[in-house]
């Protein structure tokens, strides 16, 4: 498909095939649906469909391929790696590498989907842009020289196509529709929500120099994938959901595979590792609250200072003109210090790097618009 294109738009291309067409497809099929056109046959071939596909990823891409989560046979690394190839995300190489990227650079500049880059950019406005998938020689060398792994990798197009050709033999068109397309859409969007909404919603339960976060709606439909913020503390832990109640379908799997020995070598967080990070995120909560409340006083304290400042300017003999101008500096300077309050008000995780620019902002803020009246007021000739 790419041959003669040129690299950014045969990207293009496969990214509109990817978002496009399961989109229109869905929407067919709810229209469908209000026309009573749908089997109750249609509806199982999307469950299992998803299920498989979506373990292929969960499992086999991710816990297995990227992160080595656990050790299991290469007829069984063949299997869950062809199912992830089938859920149409990408190819194993590509999918590897690009996450590998995420987990060296997350929410910065580099990171391939960091929502710091707008909310739609980290759910799939990443997926346009060339640049986001990055050379697997570089970032996955070991999978490119895995004979398995290269052997599933160049016969993504027809895993691809099986996974259309399934539902189509066991459902006719509407099975293509409802396991094929609508499926693609749902197990899509479920695994980009894990980069959009996981970095940006929910609640952090360790104290990581990322913005992931545990969700438990996308924990529930991504199959133990939303308990984000746990997976960025401890990338290598086969298992996601670190309590009872933090359901994770892929590490029950992982667990039940080896009590059976089809598995091996599964990575575990210790519990001695979990306390430590427990009491370290307590105490870094403890600064950072610390922190919000000198900021806050600081603000206070800023906004006494600034209205002393302009009050006693403009009791001076000043034009309107001058008047105005000072009135703007004040409003402005006022403005700005809202927006810190807000910021340091809101419930939301803030960065300590970026309480420390606000800290240093406050004391600014005051600085110039003290320097800007006084240089009004002496260009009037009037002393500061
Ligand atoms: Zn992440
Ligand atoms: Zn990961």
């Amino acid at each position: 498909m790419s041959r003669g294109l040129h690299p950014d738009t045969a990207q293009k291309i496969r990214a509109s095939i990817i978002v496009i067409i399961p989109l229109v497809a869905t929407l067919l099929a709810i229209v469908l649906l209000w026309g009573s056109y749908v089997f109750t046959r249609d509806i199982v071939i999307l469950i299992v469909m998803n299920f498989f596909t979506s373990i292929g990823v969960t499992v086999g891409y991710h816990r297995l391929l990227t992160h080595e989560g656990f050790h299991c046979p290469d007829w069984f690394r063949a299997i869950l790696v062809t199912l992830g190839c089938m859920a149409w995300e990408g190819t194993p190489l590509q999918w590897a590498s690009t996450h590998v990227k995420h987990h060296a650079h997350s929410d910065e500049e580099e990171d391939p989907h960091t929502p710091l880059h707008g909310f739609w950019h980290a759910h799939m406005g990443w997926l346009y842009q060339r640049k986001n998938f990055p050379d697997p020689q570089v970032y996955v060398p070991h999978l490119v020289s895995d004979p398995v792994i290269r052997w599933v990798d160049q016969w993504a197009l027809l895993w691809m196509a099986i996974a259309l050709l399934i539902p189509y033999l066991a459902g006719g068109w509407t099975g293509l529709l409802w396991g094929g397309f609508v499926r693609i859409f749902l197990t899509t969007h479920v695994t980009w929500s894990v980069n959009s909404v996981c970095h940006t919603f929910g609640k952090r339960a360790f104290e990581t120099t990322d913005e992931s976060r545990n969700h438990w709606v996308i924990g529930l439909l991504g199959f133990g994938e939303g308990w984000h913020n746990n997976h960025h503390a401890f990338p290598r832990s086969a298992f996601h959901g670190l309590h009872w109640w933090q359901f994770d379908l892929s590490g029950l799997l992982i667990r039940l595979w080896e009590r059976t020995g089809l598995v091996w070598d599964v990575q575990r967080v210790a519990p001695e590792i979990l306390a430590l990070q427990r009491a370290q995120l307590r105490s870094t909560r403890e600064s950072l609250v610390m922190m919000r409340s000198q900021i806050a006083t600081a603000v206070m304290n800023a906004d006494v200072e600034l209205q002393r400042i302009f009050s006693a300017s403009v009791d001076r003999t000043l034009s309107d003109g001058d008047r105005a101008r000072l009135s703007s500096v004040h409003h402005s300077a006022r403005q700005r210090l809202s927006a810190i309050r807000d910021s340091v008000s809101q419930r939301t995780h803030v960065k300590k790097a970026k309480l420390l620019v606000h800290a240093r902002e406050v004391h600014d803020v005051v600085l110039h618009a003290k320097q800007q009246a006084a240089a009004l007021l002496r260009s009037k000739g009037l002393a500061a």
